[in-house]
């Protein structure tokens, strides 16, 4: 079993227009382990995605205290590559189009990227896992000798990033925002997808704002984030009353500041 455990997480981010550094994250606390679907729900502009690019080590925030340990150890000093070797994976971490490199060449650079020199993957093995996850993700396989996400909609696009994360296996996958423009047929192709993943091996910190998607992946664990801080952690019923009653509903409940 591995671990993923976020203490007392406060993060600045740099305000270009003032030329100051702004606290979004304000002692975040959470602690997940392997074989747990954990969901994070949040009104917009709480601190969900900060979240999620500080765990993956993005340059523009800045941890001022606390830490995120990975089985024990802690990441902070650790750059990205590393930290996605050590079995970290964001959805969405990727830039929109890479020219030149195809979706098969990069899904192999980056699986190769996580293993060591002398345990690369085979064409072989690789070709084997595409075909079975293209046909559970009902893609088709022109899909992969297209230039990443060049010209992909954003179902398409969506759809791909649950390929990355069949393909590169992680042990903990942060998946920011991975239902949002999806119309209930790719929802239903990506919550598949992630479903395939459950298992001892894998965990799963899943983003989202509204409560739709944790009908297809149900979450074992909902917390709910506000004003930079986790302000509730409940069960799935968690997230039905959240649709229920709304941010504003909990807010007052809680007699919340912010
Ligand atoms: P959420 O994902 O919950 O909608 P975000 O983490 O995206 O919230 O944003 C929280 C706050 O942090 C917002 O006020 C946003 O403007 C600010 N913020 C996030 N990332 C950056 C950044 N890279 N530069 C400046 N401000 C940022
Ligand atoms: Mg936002
Ligand atoms: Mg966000």
């Amino acid at each position: 079993m591995a671990t993923l455990e976020i203490r007392d997480l406060h993060v600045e981010v740099e305000d270009e227009e003032n030329q100051t550094a702004k606290e979004i994250l304000k002692g975040v606390n959470l602690t997940m382990a392997t074989g747990e679907i954990h969901a994070i729900m949040g009104p917009n502009g709480t601190g969900k995605s900060t979240l999620s690019q500080t765990i993956m080590g993005a340059a523009a925030y800045h941890v001022t205290q606390g830490d995120i340990l990975l089985d024990g150890q802690s990441i902070l000093d650790m750059p990205v590559d590393e930290r996605a070797r050590r079995g970290l994976f964001l959805a969405m971490q990727y830039p929109a189009e890479i020219q030149g490199v195809t979706n098969a060449e990069f899904l192999r650079a980056a699986i190769n990227a996580r293993r060591p020199a002398d345990d690369q993957i085979s064409v072989m093995s690789f070709l084997k896992e595409l075909d079975k996850n293209l046909a559970l993700l009902d893609m088709s396989e022109s899909m992969t000798e297209r230039y990443l996400n060049e010209g992909f909609s954003g179902g398409e696009k969506k759809r791909n990033e649950i390929l990355q994360l069949l393909m590169i296996q992680p042990k903990f996958a942060l998946l920011d925002e991975i239902d949002s423009g999806l119309d209930i047929d790719a929802l239903k192709v990506v919550s598949k997808g992630v479903n395939s993943m459950r298992g001892a091996d894998f965990g799963s910190l899943i983003i989202t704002h509204y409560q739709r998607l944790l009908n297809y992946i149900v979450p074992d664990v909902v917390h709910v984030m506000m004003g930079g801080r986790i302000v509730k952690t409940g069960d799935a019923s968690l997230a039905k009353l959240l649709e229920k009653e709304g941010y504003a509903g909990l807010r007052d409940d809680l007699d919340l500041d912010v």
